[in-house]
């Protein structure tokens, strides 16, 4: 995604909610939308008060960019997975979020091996994972049933990952994915369901969004 300059935080209280971009910081009384769940500028408190209804346009568009931003995807890329997934047979909906889910660095978040998708983001640039063996540092790369995900052998005796254990126990992890925690790794059991997914996205707005 293009660099945000700014605080991603801003992006929570454009979109009236709590997009959960900073990990830890987030559930914690720091929590810019917590302080501030007006839209951020000049007259954002005012337009709290002001806000007419939305029209339908406005409805799909809002959740568009809230989707794009909590998985830290571009435009060009969204509408990209947008084109693939309506090429592919089944809803086109769901192989939306599917993909969106199976990237790495979302993988790497939902393992818990990062607190947040833009830190995974990093991580993986970084080139700290190796996904079946082999040195990946592609975030948007899509896993597929059967993977192997783990910290790099390099990578595990860096003070990050040696003090991760007990951070990432906290962490609940999705069904279709499977977390060997001591040995810094993970599988892909299966493809990603909807129930898998945030619940609060509705995804057909999307698709709307697109075919208009
Ligand atoms: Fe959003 Fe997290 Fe910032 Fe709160 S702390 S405004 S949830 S990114």
């Amino acid at each position: 995604m293009s660099k945000k300059h700014g605080s991603v935080c801003k992006l929570c209280r454009r979109e009236g909610e709590k997009l959960f971009l900073k990990g830890q910081r987030c559930f914690t009384p720091k929590c810019a939308y917590e302080r501030r769940g007006f839209p951020p500028g000049e007259h954002g408190r005012d337009s709290q008060y002001r806000r007419r209804r939305a029209s339908d346009y406005q409805r799909q568009l809002r959740e568009k960019q809230k989707t794009r931003r909590i998985y830290g995807v571009s435009e060009k890329q969204f509408r990209r997975y947008y084109r693939t997934a309506l090429k592919r047979r089944g809803l086109t909906s769901e192989i939306l979020l599917q993909m969106l889910e199976r990237r790495l660095d979302n993988v790497v978040y939902r393992l818990g091996y990062a607190e947040s998708r833009a830190q995974a983001r990093q991580l993986v640039t970084h080139g700290h994972f190796n996904v079946n063996n082999r040195r990946t540092d592609i975030p948007s790369m899509l896993v597929r049933p059967g993977d192997q995900i783990e910290v790099r052998e390099g990578s595990r005796t860096r003070s990050y990952f040696s003090d991760l254990e007990a951070a990432a126990e906290t962490r609940n992890v999705p069904q279709w994915l499977n977390r060997d925690l001591p040995n810094l790794a993970g599988s892909v059991i299966q493809n990603p369901e909807r129930r898998d997914v945030d619940a609060s996205l509705n995804e057909q707005l999307i698709i709307e969004f697109y075919s208009r």
